[in-house]
């Protein structure tokens, strides 16, 4: 057992790392998407609603700066003392000319209270160049990168219009290996026509890639979304809060022990939320993991396929 969870956190690993306590700060640059301009695809992921994913506050009219600095105060004022990683949430932020990239990143590391860069992008959005820019800062910083993935499965990725398949993730995360850099692949559980086992193939895939972190969602349904329509229709279902216990247990007992999860549930603006509506918060549903992890005494990696 680490720590009083049974799952390795995100918190725990960065008090690990930088001695100190972090909190991530959402940044939005102004970034979009090639699966959006039409670069490999247009319209984007169905299941896509970048406003639904970014937090208040994170705006991408105001400077980088601006926005770190207003949530540093927020964060200062609710009595928080530690350090912040800078995190670029919203679409794909490597989709740019590296110079472009070096600005909009040391605009974020702009003073001593930032202490790295979290950067979120597809698996396809990181040529070379990139990923030496990207090597640069770790030296200095402490840096992640977020690739999209969300299934393993490529009959899945299309249906989702991802227009990535799963060799292209590999290659992203073999290319991104020994530079300093942490990578963390983002998971959804319960994309149409998966089932369970479909599922657990996408983790034990992501556990034996060596790759340092996790971040799970249970599908969400948001407004405006291609989803959302596949929803009214009845080509999509989701989770019950039971279900998606009972199911994000048995995916945290095949995590490899060595990956960190970021993230144990999706978390979208409640606005723009069509649909599941649990009636229990999200530290609630938090509580009831950690119970019935407690309950079937397991923990993170007793299932690994490694
Ligand atoms: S790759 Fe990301 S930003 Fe682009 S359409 Fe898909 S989810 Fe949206």
């Amino acid at each position: 057992m680490m720590n009083n969870k049974r799952y390795y956190t995100f918190n725990r690993f960065l008090k690990e790392k930088l001695s100190v306590k972090v909190r991530k700060v959402s940044v939005t640059a102004g970034f979009t998407c090639p699966n959006r301009d039409g670069k490999v695809g247009y319209g984007g992921c169905t299941y896509c609603h970048n406003p639904g994913f970014t937090p208040p506050g994170s705006d991408g009219r105001k400077s980088i700066r601006a926005q770190v600095e207003e949530a540093k105060l927020r964060l200062r004022d609710g009595g928080f003392r530690g350090k912040f990683l800078a995190y670029f949430q919203a679409y794909s932020n490597t989709y740019a000319p590296v110079n472009t990239l070096r600005m909009l990143y040391d605009e974020a590391l702009y003073d001593d209270d930032v202490v790295g860069l979290a950067i979120g992008t597809r698996p396809d959005c990181v040529p070379n160049e990139v990923l030496l820019l990207l090597e640069e800062y770790a030296e200095k910083h402490h840096v992640w990168v977020e690739y999209g993935l969300q299934s393993a499965n490529d009959k899945t990725l299309k249906y989702i219009n991802r227009a990535h398949d799963y060799a292209r993730f590999e290659d992203a995360v073999k290319r991104t290996q020994n530079r300093g850099i942490y990578i963390c692949a983002h998971i959804i559980l319960g994309l149409p026509g998966e089932d369970e086992a479909q599922m657990y193939k996408t983790v034990d895939r992501l556990s034996q890639l060596g790759i340092d972190g996790i971040k799970i969602h249970h599908l969400q349904v948001v407004k405006g979304t291609v989803l959302e329509e596949q929803y009214h229709n009845g080509e999509v279902g989701v989770f019950s809060i039971e279900d998606y216990v009972s199911l994000i247990c048995n995916v945290i007992e095949r995590i490899s022990p060595r990956m960190v999860i970021h993230r144990l549930i999706g978390d979208i603006r409640d606005d723009l939320l069509v649909a599941p509506r649990w009636t229990i918060s999200k530290g609630e549903i938090i509580s009831c993991i950690d119970k019935e992890l407690k309950r079937r005494d397991c923990y993170q990696g007793i299932g690994y396929q490694g």
